[in-house]
């Protein structure tokens, strides 16, 4: 393996500190990585604005490069343009939300705004919004009417 594949295979073992089965690969989060004689710098698009976790998925990519970086200096970098949008999350990460019990976002928002969840356990879409604004301030709370079961769903974003 060279040096970038080394690092692609240390970001894919960091994970996203709330949503401990899906990696910030698959959510999506890596713009860019640059390796120069001196440095390895790793640009990321935070995800939700208002999600606490940034500082720890900043400490946790710095520590997993490091690993692999040898006598260069790593940096970790959080960039704002492009914005990160819920469509960059990949197949694999929609899955792995699902397994974690979350609805990843609705690739698809009607005109009237209002958005289609998916209920992580049955896979339907007989749902109905419960709590706009649930544990999270990226996460909201919807109720699944055809297995009964509370669960929580992404919001798509930008909206
Ligand atoms: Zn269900």
């Amino acid at each position: 393996m060279n040096l970038k594949e080394k690092i692609f295979d240390a970001l894919h073992k960091v994970k996203d500190p709330e949503i401990n089965t899906v990696s910030i690969l698959e959510l999506g989060m890596l713009e860019e990585i640059e390796i120069s004689e001196e440095a390895v710098s790793i640009k990321l698009l935070p995800t939700f604005m208002g999600c606490p976790a940034l500082e720890v998925i900043e400490r946790n990519v710095a520590e997993a490069v490091l690993g692999t970086a040898g006598t260069r200096r790593v940096e970790v970098k959080f960039i704002h343009h492009p914005p990160w949008t819920s469509d960059r999350i990949t197949e694999n990460g929609r899955q792995r939300l699902k397994e974690f019990g979350i609805s990843p976002p609705p690739n698809h928002i009607s005109e009237t705004g209002e958005w289609e969840a998916e209920c992580p356990f049955c896979g339907s879409i007989y749902t109905t919004m419960e709590n706009l604004f649930g544990p999270a301030a990226c996460r909201s709370i919807l109720y699944c009417r055809s297995c009964r079961n509370p669960f929580e769903a992404l919001k798509p974003y930008p909206r």
